[in-house]
């Protein structure tokens, strides 16, 4: 096919004809025509193919060729429902006041339950939430004869110099990015070499890979080693994996909170004892026998429509899911003040056994950035502006974080609400049984 088969301004008809004969390719259609044309040739091809109606698909608001990075064969866009909740108030390591949080999902009720776990968050004096950890990581896989090149490739790596050689060589491929270290794995005759770097405010998944790409040419000169595959797997990027769970992959992230005994009867219909057993039953000891890495209750409900809505990469979701939420009741702390402050209602109660709530989740894994990806596209840039995190942090690396510590709380309130509504069943229908 050459230019001078099409009209200098072919129309979608034109090019969807030229798609449907086999003169051009569908990928093909934006080297003839602005990338909004070729969207809707490709959606005429597909409707007189399939019978499909795309009209609602086709009715995108915003310039197909600032998708082209994210995407190719567009044909318009998947429009998921985007909610609001919060605001809440956090105490975090890099974000501090009142945040909304934009969730995107098909979820009927899932805003509502979290907005329900955030306004008793908010009613408790506001979560903290820190980062504790923080490293994106690639592994490539080498060959090697046996197990005695294995030793001397891992020695090679492990002498101090060499590593300094393979952080300039990593880190001349970016600005940003640095290499906090390489942990070495032996199996037979592979060898994975899992490289680690803070990626600032990106989640870094192109940056670590771009970066330990470099470096391999290094390993590869200097060991027997040869390359295999750049990502061997023991990275693990969007595979269930322990070692995500248990050295972490993005950043590592806890939220907590404690919630006062009154309010947990008040806003939750329940109490903190009752939430607990509802939470080491389901969440621990259910989860452990199933053999899962995801000792919550659906923390993977709020990473993924956060995902949706900031720009994250979805499938990372996988790993999103390795979280481990604790709920616990404790005896209230009373100061001197505040006992002199006490109602002989709130005495009453204490004696009655009312306890305070402590609630965690802490994410092992939680892969986000407010630069780069998704993150660049218009609705997920808006919606990073309502979060109030778009683009770059000042230092580095703080906007990802404090986007980290957002999602960790609306994940909170979400295991906050959804244990909330179990115990509180439990405890109405034991309740019922008890009163007939
Ligand atoms: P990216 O869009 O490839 O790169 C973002 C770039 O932004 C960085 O490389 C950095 O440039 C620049 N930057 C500007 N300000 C920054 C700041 N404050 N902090 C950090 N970087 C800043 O994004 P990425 O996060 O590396 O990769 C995300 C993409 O990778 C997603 O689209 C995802 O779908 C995809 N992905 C790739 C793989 C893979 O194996 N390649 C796997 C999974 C997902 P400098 O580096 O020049 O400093």
């Amino acid at each position: 096919m050459t230019d001078s088969d099409l009209d200098s301004d072919p129309t979608p008809a034109d090019l969807a004809e030229q798609v449907r004969t086999g003169a051009l390719r569908l990928h093909e259609l934006e080297d003839y025509t602005d990338a909004d044309t070729a969207a809707e040739a490709r959606r005429r091809l597909l409707e007189t193919e399939t019978g499909a109606d795309l009209e609602t698909v086709g009715d995108y608001g915003f310039p197909a060729e600032e998708a082209d990075s994210a995407i190719e064969n567009m044909i318009g866009a998947a429009q998921v429902p985007m909610g609001v909740v919060g605001p809440v108030p956090i105490d975090g390591g890099a974000s501090e006041g009142d945040y909304y949080l934009p969730l995107a999902t098909t979820e009927g009720a899932l805003l509502a339950s979290v907005n329900r776990g955030l306004s008793v968050i908010r009613a408790a004096g506001g979560a903290n939430a820190r980062v504790t950890k923080s490293g994106m990581t690639r592994a490539p896989v080498f060959h090697v004869d046996g197990v005695v090149e294995a030793a001397e490739t891992v020695e090679w790596i492990e002498d101090a110099d060499n590593l300094e050689t393979l952080r300039e060589a990593a880190e001349s491929t970016t600005s940003h990015g640095e290499l906090l270290g390489i942990e070495p794995y032996v199996v037979g005759d592979s060898v994975y070499l899992r490289f680690t770097y803070d990626t600032k405010d990106a989640m870094g998944m192109n940056m670590a890979t771009i970066a330990t790409g470099e470096a391999c040419e290094i390993v590869e000169r200097e060991t027997p080693a040869s390359l295999v595959a750049l990502s061997g797997n023991l990275c693990s990027d969007k595979k269930p994996a322990a070692i995500n769970a248990v050295e972490g992959r993005g950043r590592s992230v806890t939220a907590d909170v404690v919630i006062s005994g009154d309010l947990v009867e008040e806003r939750l219909h329940t109490t903190a004892d009752a939430i607990a057993e509802a939470n080491t039953r389901k969440n621990l000891i259910g989860s452990a026998k199933a053999g899962s890495l995801g000792f919550n209750a659906h923390a993977a409900n709020v990473v993924g429509a956060a995902f949706l809505a900031t720009g994250q990469d979805e499938a990372q979701v996988v790993e999103g899911a390795n979280a481990i939420t604790t709920m616990d009741a404790r005896e209230r702390e009373v100061t001197e003040s505040s006992r002199s402050e006490e109602s002989e209602n709130s005495e009453r109660e204490r004696e009655d056994g009312t306890t305070d709530l402590y609630a965690s989740v802490s994410f092992a894994s939680l892969e986000v950035g407010t630069v780069g990806g998704g993150t660049k596209l218009p609705t997920q840039s808006e919606a990073l502006d309502v979060v109030g995190l778009r683009g770059g942090g000042d230092p580095p690396g703080s906007n990802a974080d404090a986007l980290a510590e957002v999602i960790a709380v609306g994940a909170l309130a979400g295991e906050l609400s959804l244990l909330a509504a179990l115990a509180s069943r439990h405890l109405s229908s034991a309740h019922q049984d008890l009163g007939r």
